[in-house]
Order: structure tokens, then C-alpha cells, then sequence
């Protein structure tokens, strides 16, 4: 593969957020193009004006930058192959159309809609392959001027069509099996095939990489590289995601499908980038953890594999951890700063002070996180001054009864008060209290913790008192002993 020329381009249409599946094709897109020292294009295949969702165009180009794909041609940093939304470059479709038509490669069909209904009608009770009937292919009788038209390709009739696909090899397709397919509708915009093949070609796009559901239009698009005798790029047909339990296609209804949704869970972007690496594509080695500068290095077509995948979320939330736990205190703070802002916990915009505090803890709920939303319930009782007072069962550890606990924290309390609140002059002042009760430490523990923090599960116990600092301990130990006496 010559270095220099690698063009890879991810064609994606604003059509709803970015699929997860769309994200892995412009993985492969932006490695393969890095590691030839290439170039990687966005293109928006913005053809289809029914199906445009509003946001979309947006939110494609946000998740990618999420993912770190930034792209060297494409919308807002321009480049020389432009425009990169298909919606300006018409003119060029119509041209290349006329020259097919010139030609007599494609045709005007007058076709209505109602004639196309009806023929396929009569097509599926005659039970006849379904499509359209050439009608006028050789010439339309009934054309006027004025009247609506497409323009269409004349497929060949007879011979065969060979895919070359990079994991699948040589495909063969009957010509007689494909349609003639609309080049240009009849509101003036091409069809995904025409503009796509156009495009590819005049990007002067290597290598075309796309899900296999595009694979049965590949053949009509090699036609029309042939028609215009142009050499086709380099197909590579990326497998289906499966979904969790591999028994089927994965869907909406498994769970999360746009990388805005992960990211909304709480994912970071590079144990999705390193997730989705690795479904389809393995490294040749046992390595699970392949940072993108590492991945640029590794990547190679011949190791992307062509049967569906099992979409794992239990590894991709093994990825999450393990990407979470490598981050400095204060990169991680960052990235929980909005989840806790959302949660009203933390002020936007955060002054400086209130950060500093959220470095501070990030040591001590690193190791538990598995999502950055799961912060909120690691944090929130830090982060506030005030915790509602805990219910008075969560109070009494287990075979002890309210009495016990009122006692351990009356002694916690008188303790405390006088501790220096250091991890290690909060070791020394609790050390001694469980034998001087008679009681476990656990015992003792259980009831400090549940008043501190509301919860039964938190950080350590000194690191988690020393951020808390003496006086809310204080307040909130305070706060426990009323609730077991006033029952
Ligand atoms: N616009 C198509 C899509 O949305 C692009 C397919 C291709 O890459 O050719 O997936």
C-alpha cells in the first residue's frame, strides 16, 4: 500500500445521533488513514431531506471529536476536495449525470409513483422479483414537457458483476438481479449510490470502509465506475454488531446504540474507542488495553474480521474501569465535573476552591467507580454541607440494638471532637474506642459511617472523615444521636 495516497473518508448522513457501529467504521477509517501517514475525510451524505433529523449533523461531529477523531477534510476545517456536504455539491451530480445520459448509460424515467406502486403490486401477486420494469428504459412514450422525472441507470441486462471486497473477497452478482437504480430524484437531488460513487471518486477516497447491509448496492456502484471508467476504491465490508446474548442483531432494545448515550452513562471515550477496536479487529496478541497512539502502530485490515461480533457490555465496562483507574485526580475530576453539576451537587461554573475540594476525593472513590455517573453517589454527601438524617435501623448494626449504638456515638462524638482530623490523628484517636466499648470494630464503625454519610458503602473511613473535616463530622454525629432518642 503506498504510504502517501491512503484516503479513507467516513460518509455518514444526519440521520439520527452516531451509531455505535458508525463510530467503529470511522475508527478503522481514522487508523488506517494515520497509520499510512494518509488522510482521513468526513463526508455528510445529506441527500435524503425526508429522513434529515434536526441535531444530527451536530452530534455526529461532537461524538467524533469525543472519540478523538478529527478528521484532516471535512465540515469546518474545509480541504481541497469540497464542499464535504453532498447537499452543495448538486451541480457536480447533475454534470456527471448528464455525462452518463450523453453517454447512453442512464435514462429519464417518468415514471408516478402510482405506475411504480401498481407494477410492483402486479409484481408481488404475480409473485415476479420485485422492482422496477424499465418501462423507459428504451425511450418514454408518455413524457411531456413539465413532467416530474428521475434519472436512472441502465443497469446491464445480462453478465455478471464482480465485488472485490478486502475480508470477503470476490463477490459475484448477477446483472440481471439489479435494478435500475435512481441516479438523480426528482426533487434534484442524487441517491445515496450516485452521490457516494461520484464523491468517492472525485476525493480520490483508497479505500471505502461501511457496514454490510451496503454490500447488495456495491455491485450497482462498481457499474458505475465502470460506466465512467473509473477505477473502484478498495471495498471493506465491517461486520453486524450482535447483540450481548449473541442470539441476535443488536437493537435499541439491548440498550444503549448512539456513542451520545454512552457517553450520557458515563463512558469514557477511550474505553469506547478501545471496545469498539477491538470488535472486529484483533491486535494478533493477547492485548486488551491498546491506547489510540499504540492502535495507530497495530492497526491492519488483514486482522479486521468478517463475521458479527458480540457487542459485550460487560467488557466494555471492564474497559471503563480500567480507563478510569489511570487517570490523575485532577483529569478525572474533570470528567465527573459535569455528571455532578447535572446533579445539582457542584455549581456551573465551578469555582476554583470547589474543585480543589473534588481533586481532592477523587483518590478516594477511584478504585469504585465503573461509570463517571456512578460520582454522584460516591460524592454527594461530601459535596453537600447537609445530609438528611439517616433512618434509625440504618443507625443499629446488627444483633445490637438502639441502645448500643447511642453509646458508641456518644463515645465517637466525645472522641472526635477533641481528634486532629489528619488520617493518621484519626487512626490513633478511634484505634482505641471498640475495646474500650467492649464491641467490634465493625460494630463501631458501621453506625459512624452511616451517620457521616447517610450510606452503608463509602471510601475508606479516615481518608473519608479528614475530607469531610471535624465539624460536619461533628454536626452530622450529632445529628444520628437525636435520631436515636427520639424514639
Ligand atoms: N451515508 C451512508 C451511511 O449513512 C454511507 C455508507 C457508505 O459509507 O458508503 O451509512
Amino acid at each position: 500500500m503506498s504510504d502517501m495516497k491512503v484516503r479513507t473518508r467516513f460518509a455518514p448522513s444526519p440521520t439520527g445521533y452516531l451509531h455505535i457501529g458508525g463510530a467503529r467504521t470511522a475508527i478503522y477509517d481514522w487508523l488506517l488513514a494515520k497509520k499510512h501517514g494518509g488522510r482521513f475525510l468526513l463526508r455528510i451524505e445529506d441527500t435524503d431531506r425526508n429522513r434529515f433529523v434536526p441535531g444530527s449533523l451536530e452530534d455526529i461531529q461532537e461524538s467524533l471529536r469525543w472519540l478523538g477523531l478529527e478528521w484532516d477534510e471535512g465540515p469546518a476545517v474545509g480541504g481541497p476536495a469540497g464542499p464535504y456536504f453532498q447537499s452543495e455539491r448538486l451541480e457536480i451530480y447533475h454534470r456527471y449525470a448528464q455525462q452518463l445520459i450523453d453517454e447512453g448509460k442512464a435514462y429519464y424515467c417518468y415514471c408516478t409513483p402510482e405506475r411504480l406502486q401498481e407494477v410492483r403490486k402486479a409484481q408481488e401477486q404475480a409473485k415476479q422479483q420485485v422492482g422496477y420494469d424499465r418501462h423507459c428504459r428504451d425511450g418514454a412514450p408518455e413524457a411531456q414537457e413539465g413532467m416530474k422525472r428521475v434519472i436512472r441507470f441502465k443497469t446491464p441486462l445480462t453478465g455478471k458483476t464482480i465485488v472485490k471486497d478486502m475480508l470477503r473477497g470476490e463477490l459475484e452478482f448477477e446483472n440481471n438481479l439489479l435494478e435500475d437504480l435512481v441516479l438523480i430524484k426528482s426533487d434534484g437531488f442524487p441517491t445515496y449510490h450516485f452521490a457516494n460513487v461520484v464523491d468517492d471518486h472525485l476525493m480520490k477516497v483508497t479505500h471505502v470502509l461501511r457496514g454490510e447491509e451496503w454490500l447488495p448496492s456495491t455491485p450497482t456502484h462498481v457499474l458505475l465506475y465502470q460506466a465512467f471508467g473509473w477505477e473502484p476504491p478498495q471495498f471493506v465490508h465491517l461486520s453486524l454488531f450482535l447483540s450481548p446474548d449473541g442470539k441476535g442483531k443488536l437493537s435499541k432494545r439491548h440498550g444503549a446504540t448512539s456513542v451520545r448515550e454512552y457517553r450520557e452513562l458515563g463512558y469514557l471515550p477511550e474505553a469506547l474507542f478501545n471496545f469498539l477496536l477491538l470488535l472486529g479487529w484483533n491486535p494478533g496478541n493477547d492485548q486488551e488495553v491498546i491506547s489510540k497512539e499504540e492502535a495507530i502502530q497495530m492497526f491492519s485490515l488483514d486482522r479486521v474480521n468478517a463475521s458479527p461480533v458480540r457487542f459485550a457490555t460487560d467488557k466494555l465496562n471492564w474497559y471503563n474501569g480500567v480507563y478510569i483507574r489511570s487517570l490523575e485526580p485532577k483529569d478525572l475530576a474533570e470528567r465527573c465535573l459535569p455528571f455532578l453539576q447535572k446533579a445539582g451537587l457542584l455549581p456551573d461554573p465551578c469555582p476554583a476552591e470547589r474543585f480543589a475540594y473534588l481533586v481532592k476525593l477523587m483518590p478516594l472513590v477511584q478504585e469504585r467507580l465503573k461509570l463517571l455517573t456512578d460520582v454522584v453517589a460516591w460524592t454527594d454527601f461530601f459535596l453537600q454541607e447537609d445530609i438528611p438524617a439517616p433512618a434509625r435501623e440504618m443507625l443499629i448494626p446488627k444483633k445490637l440494638d438502639a441502645e448500643t449504638a447511642l453509646r458508641v456515638l456518644k463515645e465517637l462524638l466525645a472522641t472526635l471532637e477533641g481528634a486532629d482530623f489528619t488520617v493518621a490523628g484519626l487512626e490513633a484517636a478511634l484505634h482505641p474506642v471498640p475495646e474500650k466499648l467492649g464491641l467490634k470494630m465493625g460494630d463501631v464503625f458501621m453506625p459512624l459511617r452511616v451517620a457521616v454519610s447517610g450510606k452503608t458503602a463509602t471510601p475508606g473511613m479516615y481518608e473519608m472523615l479528614e475530607a469531610l473535616g471535624k465539624e460536619r463530622v461533628v454536626q452530622r454525629i450529632k445529628a444520628a444521636i437525636s435520631v436515636l432518642e427520639s424514639c
